[in-house]
C-alpha cells in the first residue's frame, strides 16, 4: 500500500473528469516539514503554532518566534505557508499561563479571543510571522472566529504590524493574505460578509462538528454520536464552498475529514478544491480522487442529502457509490 501511494507522489492531482483538487499538508513541529517533499504537497495548508508554544517552558520571545517561524519558511522555500495563529484554551493548554478555572472550556477563553483581549501577545506572534515571510507569498489565519468584527480587529492588528516593519526598513511579505477559520457555527449565517472580509476561508471541521452538534470532541461517551456525513454537516460545509466560489476567496478544509477517502470525496461533490491534512493521508485521498468522476458524485451526493436519511445511511449509500467506482 505505502509503495503504491508512493508512486503517485508525481501523478497529478486530477479527478477522472479533469477536476484538479489541491491537496494540502498539516504541520505544528519541525519533524513534519521532509513530509511535504515525499508527498508532495501543494503546500502548508495548516501549520498550528501552538504546538511549538506548548513544548516551551514560557512564552517565547518575539526573537524566538522570528527563527521557529523563518526555519519552517526556509525548509519550505517553494510553497506557501499557511501560519494559523495561536490556538490556545480549552484542551491546549500552556503550562506558563495561568490556568482559568472554566465550567466550559470549549466555550470559554481560547485562541483569538485570548488575542484580541491581549493584543500584545497577538501583535508579537504577527510581527514575528510577517517578519519570516519576507519577500514571499504568507498566508496567516485565525482560529475561533465567531463575529465579523473579530476578523477584522486581527486582520487591522496584523496590517498595522506589516506597515510599522515596513516603516521601519524591515523586509515584509510580497504578498499578504490574512485568512479566517470556519469553525465557530455562527460564521455560518454571515458567510457573505465573512467572505468578503477574509482573504481565505479555512473549514475547520473538528471544532465546527463538536459546535454544530453540540458535541465534544474530546469526550468518547458522545464522540461518535453524529456522522460528519449527515445532511446538517454537508449542508453546512457546502454553503461554506459555494460562498468561496461566489465571492472569488479560495476556500479548504483542514479538519481531519479531508483526510479520510469517503469524507474527502463527499468534500471534493461539494464542491471543495482545496483540503489540507495529515502528510499520511495525501496518498490515500489521491488514489480515491484519480478514481473519482466528480459530476457523477455531486448529484449522488446531492440526491442522498435531499433524500432525509440519517447520517449513517448516508455514509453507506456513499459508501456504495464509491466502491462502484
Ligand atoms: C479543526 O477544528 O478542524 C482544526 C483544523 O483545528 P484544530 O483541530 O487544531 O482545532
Ligand atoms: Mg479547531
Amino acid at each position: 500500500r505505502q509503495e503504491q501511494y508512493r508512486k503517485l507522489r508525481d501523478v497529478p492531482a486530477l479527478s477522472l473528469d479533469g477536476v484538479q483538487v489541491d491537496l494540502h499538508m498539516n504541520a505544528g513541529v519541525m519533524l513534519d516539514l521532509p513530509h511535504v517533499a515525499e508527498t508532495n504537497a501543494a503546500s502548508i495548508g495548516l501549520f498550528r503554532t501552538e504546538l511549538l508554544f506548548m513544548v516551551a517552558s514560557k512564552f517565547p520571545r518575539a526573537s524566538q518566534q522570528y527563527a521557529l517561524y523563518k526555519s519552517v519558511m526556509d525548509a519550505i522555500p517553494d510553497r506557501p505557508v499557511t501560519f494559523r495563529t495561536l490556538d490556545i484554551g480549552g484542551d491546549k493548554i500552556l503550562p506558563y499561563m495561568p490556568r482559568l478555572e472554566e465550567e466550559n472550556p470549549a466555550l470559554g477563553w481560547r485562541a483569538i479571543r485570548i488575542g484580541l483581549d491581549r493584543p500584545a501577545l497577538l501583535r508579537s506572534q504577527l510581527r514575528a510571522m510577517i517578519k519570516a515571510g519576507a519577500g514571499r507569498e504568507l498566508r496567516v489565519m485565525f482560529p475561533m472566529v465567531a463575529t465579523v468584527a473579530e476578523f477584522k480587529a486581527a486582520r487591522t492588528i496584523a496590517l498595522r504590524e506589516q506597515d510599522w516593519l515596513c516603516r521601519h526598513g524591515h523586509g515584509v511579505p510580497s504578498d499578504l493574505r490574512l485568512g479566517v477559520m470556519v469553525e465557530v457555527p455562527s460564521l455560518l449565517w454571515q458567510l457573505d460578509e465573512i467572505a468578503e472580509a477574509a482573504d481565505f476561508l479555512s473549514v475547520g471541521s473538528n471544532d465546527l462538528g463538536q459546535y454544530l452538534f453540540a458535541v465534544d470532541r474530546d469526550n468518547k461517551r458522545v464522540a461518535t454520536r453524529f456522522d460528519m456525513l449527515s445532511a446538517p454537516m454537508l449542508r453546512a460545509l457546502a454553503a461554506v464552498a459555494a460562498v468561496g466560489a461566489v465571492k472569488g476567496k479560495p476556500v479548504t478544509l483542514c479538519g481531519e475529514m479531508g483526510g479520510k477517502p469517503l469524507e474527502a470525496l463527499a468534500l471534493i461533490a461539494l464542491g471543495y478544491r482545496g483540503l489540507s491534512m495529515a502528510p499520511s493521508s495525501i496518498g490515500p485521498v489521491k488514489a480515491m480522487l484519480l478514481a473519482l468522476d466528480v459530476d457523477k458524485a455531486s448529484h449522488h451526493l446531492k440526491s442522498l442529502i435531499q433524500s432525509g436519511e440519517d447520517g449513517p445511511i448516508i455514509r453507506e449509500r456513499l459508501r456504495d457509490f464509491a466502491d462502484e467506482q
